[in-house]
């Protein structure tokens, strides 16, 4: 039987095991920490279950899909709940909104709050849905980088259409295209954030995102989303494939420019196809110094990052649900910190995930478990301990300012997770949550692809290479190397 390597047990790692699994491959995955699933692992303080990483799961079909390979039934191992509620929105000055997921109640209620036109905001809503259902093929599912992809149908159509994907403009501007008030123009520029870029810079293709919350909707799975990585963690290794812990791959081995198995330390280890689901930069300066590195892709800009306070609550927050997010008065200028000036603005955005509220074994009776992040700029080597401090001054201030209490003397157990946490925990070069950035109209033509262009038989999967961070995109990517591996022409 052939066999394959995966480096790394991310939700990457973990579907391109089982992609290649179903085609006859001995898989092994060999990751560094003691746990599978990357940044999707949780963590226990005291009585406080709180998920470690991503908190917007949508696309569940794509876990599924990978159920459903296996003849299994995904209910039986892996259940959800579609949220009615999107998320909260609080703005200083006391608007709120509670964006419904349903788009025509979506329509309605933000026409009544931001007094715009119904009429308007359902234009977008279908301008977003056809953005994303003629590039979706192209961009997503398959690999950009095979020239059998641009010799399909659904490429033509995508390519024919480039000039209505506003690539040339910024998701700000084609927002404010369509909306004169800056709270609903804020509202769905907060889409950039999904991966990791600046809405005043990344092309207005990215007002797509929207679409995927509304029509395929927005879910939290039983037991959290670590349920994620676990339920197909116990999938891989029901269907035979291996894992080893705590072994940190040091080197990929390669001859004859083909890629011939791993090294750990002395250990070496043969297989016929090797599988990084390492971020890129490390895959390339620590596993293959001696190789030529695709330094133009290399050198992207990196996505932002994140600064975590894990908080236990001693109170309940009717005003609250599972995602909330307190507005900061001035989004540009959060977005200069955290690109250009790399470093915490004064009055950040505050997002607030609360899984207490879906699933209440997460907090005791009476409390809750509060995720609360602000977006951050990557790890250069900035001076953290100052940063968090003044991170946490803004955010208790904001919260006061949203909700009218002092949060502080709730707080009864505290956990923190800064880019330095998120770049030593998986490798994540900078602490990026989404690999590279979308900063520029070609990102995603410059994202590595799920393949080496040099080295036969060394495929890539996960957030830093195509097409893209975030759970959904992972898991494509691992559905990309499966097709790549059966046919590599
Ligand atoms: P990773 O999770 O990056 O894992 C890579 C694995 O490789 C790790 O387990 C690491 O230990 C292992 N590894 C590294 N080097 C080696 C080596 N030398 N040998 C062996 N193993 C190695 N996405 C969403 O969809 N929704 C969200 O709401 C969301 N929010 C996020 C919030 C935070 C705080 C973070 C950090 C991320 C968030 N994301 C979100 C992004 C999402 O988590 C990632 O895109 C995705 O989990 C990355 O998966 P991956 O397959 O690239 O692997």
């Amino acid at each position: 039987m052939a066999t394959a390597l995966v480096i790394g047990a991310g939700i990457g790692g973990l579907a391109a095991a089982l992609r290649l699994r179903k085609k006859g491959y001995d898989v092994t995955v060999y990751e560094a920490n003691p746990y599978p699933g990357g940044k999707l692992h949780a963590i226990q303080l005291d009585d406080y279950r709180f998920d470690l990483g991503p908190s917007l799961f949508t696309m569940p079909h794509l876990v599924d899909e990978l159920f459903t390979l296996f003849n299994k039934t995904p209910e039986d191992h892996f259940r959800y709940k579609q949220k009615a509620v999107i998320c909260n929105y609080f703005w200083d000055d006391g608007t709120r909104f509670t964006a419904l997921a349903q788009p025509a109640a979506f329509a309605k209620q933000a026409a009544e709050t931001f007094r715009e036109s119904e009429q308007d905001i359902l234009r977008y809503l279908e301008n977003s849905k056809k953005k994303y259902d003629l590039t979706a093929p192209l961009f997503l599912e398959r690999s950009l980088h095979k020239i059998n992809t641009y010799l399909s149908a659904d490429t033509l159509k995508a390519l024919s259409a480039l000039r209505h994907l506003d690539l040339s403009r910024s998701l700000n501007s084609v927002n404010e295209k369509y909306f004169d008030n800056p709270k609903l123009v804020q509202l769905f520029n907060r889409y950039a954030t999904y991966n990791g870029s600046s809405p005043y810079i990344t092309p207005g293709i990215m007002s797509m995102i929207p679409h995927l919350e509304m029509h395929y909707g927005t879910y939290l799975p039983h037991g959290g989303m670590h349920e994620i990585s676990q339920s197909l963690y116990r999938l891989a290794l029901e269907v035979g494939v291996k894992f080893h812990f705590n072994q940190k791959v040091s080197s990929i081995k390669v001859s004859s420019k083909q890629a011939t198995g791993i090294s750990i330390g002395n250990k070496e280890i043969d297989a016929d196809v090797v599988v990084s689901n390492m971020d890129v930069m490390p895959t390339y300066r620590q596993l293959l110094p001696k190789e030529p590195a695709p330094e133009k892709t290399l050198q992207q800009e990196r996505s932002s990052s994140a600064l975590i306070f894990y908080w236990g609550i001693n109170k309940t927050f009717k005003e609250l649900d599972l995602h909330n997010i307190l507005f900061s008065n001035n989004y540009r200028e959060e977005f200069e910190y955290i690109f250009s000036k790399k470093d915490i603005y004064t009055d950040p955005t505050v997002y607030i995930n609360i899984t207490s509220k879906d699933e209440p074994s997460d907090a005791p009776e009476g409390h809750e478990n509060w995720f609360v992040m602000i977006n951050a700029p990557g790890n250069y080597q900035q001076d953290w301990p100052e940063l968090l401090e003044k991170a946490k001054k803004a955010i208790l201030k904001k919260i006061k300012n949203a909700l009218g209490v002092d949060i502080s003397s709730h707080i009864q157990a505290e956990y923190i997770l800064d880019p330095r946490g998120i770049e030593s925990n998986t490798s994540s070069y900078r602490g990026a949550l989404y690999g590279a950035a979308s900063n520029n109209q070609f990102a995603a033509f410059l994202r590595h692809p799920n393949f080496s262009r040099r080295i036969r038989n060394l495929y890539f999967c996960g957030g830093s290479v195509h097409p893209g961070g975030g759970i959904p995109l992972c898991l494509l990517s691992a559905q990309i190397v499966g097709d790549l591996v059966a046919n590599p022409s």
